[in-house]
């Protein structure tokens, strides 16, 4: 089976663009043919249109490409493409993806589509089955291509820790926040908003939250996804760290695990993308950590590439069953890596 595709990026020169960039750089499958985002940015050179924000040199052979618009008309003129990638804004998302869609599979970090009942919110970890929406999707709407999506930054690493405890019974979720600063793209959050201090408030990000592991922990019974019936309250705050969200998790199980079970659960997790060999799968899906003091944003965000969530601090609850702290790279993770895997997972799975 060939597994290589020519893809465009669009959204390219944001803070999510910009890390599709880099991990596409020398991907195995993937080539960057297209690069598209604003009129802003349309005609200008790669170096020019983006302020290069990340610690890696921006890739030669993407710093001269010539940007263009992110519609179809545009990206077909630039060149032959397989798929597609898009990080625009959500609110733009909607029509162009859609647009997109009709003929190319879409890889989407937008929030646009994804509560749409017929389009995939996936983590191939956790519900790959859901992929079997694509097929319903293209149906419903006479499509050739497809839209799947990837969950909100804060959820995908709250839902894959989420996974290994429904075993255990789960009943209860409550959440608490600490959001790094490029979550909020770029240039984001105004610095004076933010140094010394912290912002107790996301626009949507809890109501995101809520919903959306609701959908990737539900069932899919070959037509339709039901939710999983868990409670899950969320609370949100940006925080002055530049990648990797921090989040305090409190949960209420039907049985009751030792810790060491527990523990057990989180370091054996691994799904599809790690039986498949997938090139951007971290080894461990989860990796747990036994210091008193971790998981930390600058030590733990790079973790599996920027692929893995590292828990620590797991312990007893006197209210809930248990509590820990959860840690993820937001752009890799929960951003352009996450859209990666899943692509190679399509792709793997000769969907794509
Ligand atoms: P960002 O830094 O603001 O980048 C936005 C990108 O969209 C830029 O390339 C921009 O191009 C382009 N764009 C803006 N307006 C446009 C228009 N009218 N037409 C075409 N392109 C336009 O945002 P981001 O943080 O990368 O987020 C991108 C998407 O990913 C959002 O939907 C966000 O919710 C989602 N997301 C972000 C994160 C994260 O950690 N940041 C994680 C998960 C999901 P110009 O440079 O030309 O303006």
């Amino acid at each position: 089976m060939c597994l290589t595709r020519k893809v465009a990026v669009l959204g390219a020169t944001g803070a999510v663009g910009q890390r599709f960039i880099q991990l596409l750089q020398g991907h195995p499958w993937f080539k960057v043919e297209v690069i598209a985002a604003s009129e802003r940015s349309s005609g200008k050179k790669y170096k020019d249109a983006c302020n290069w924000v990340l610690e890696s040199e921006l890739p030669k052979e993407i710093a001269d490409m010539n940007v263009v618009n992110s519609d179809v008309e545009s990206v077909e003129k630039a060149g032959d493409v397989d798929l597609v990638f898009s990080s625009l804004p959500g609110e733009l998302a909607g029509p162009v993806e859609a647009e997109f869609a009709s003929l190319y599979p879409v890889f989407s970090k937008a929030s646009a589509h994804r509560m749409d009942k017929d389009v995939p919110l996936l983590i191939p970890e956790v519900n790959p089955d859901h992929a079997g929406l694509v097929p319903i999707q293209q149906r419903n709407r006479g499509w050739k291509g497809f839209i799947t999506t990837d969950p909100n930054c804060s959820t995908i690493q709250l839902v894959i820790t989420l996974k290994p405890l429904i075993a255990f019974g789960l009943k209860q979720v409550v959440v608490s926040t600490m959001q790094a600063l490029s979550g909020a793209g770029y240039p984001g959050v105004p610095s004076l908003d933010i140094i010394d201090n912290v912002v107790p408030f996301i626009s949507k990000e809890e109501e995101k939250m809520e919903c959306e592991a609701m959908k990737l922990l539900g069932s899919f019974n070959g037509r339709i996804v039901q939710n999983a019936d868990f409670l899950l309250s969320a609370s949100c705050n940006r925080v002055n760290v530049k990648d990797g969200h921090l989040e305090s998790v409190f949960v209420k199980l039907d049985g009751a695990p030792k810790i060491d079970d527990i523990i057990e659960a989180f370091s054996q997790f691994e799904g599809e993308p790690q039986k498949l060999n997938l090139p951007s799968a971290p080894k461990r899906p989860i990796v747990v950590r036994t210091e008193s003091n971790r998981p930390q944003p600058r030590f733990d965000r790079d973790t599996g590439r920027g692929m893995s969530v590292t828990v620590g601090r797991i312990r007893e609850d006197p209210i809930m069953t248990f509590k820990y702290m959860c840690l993820g790279h937001n752009t890799v993770r929960g951003g352009a890596g996450a859209a990666i895997l899943s692509a190679e997972f399509m792709v793997a799975k000769g969907l794509a």
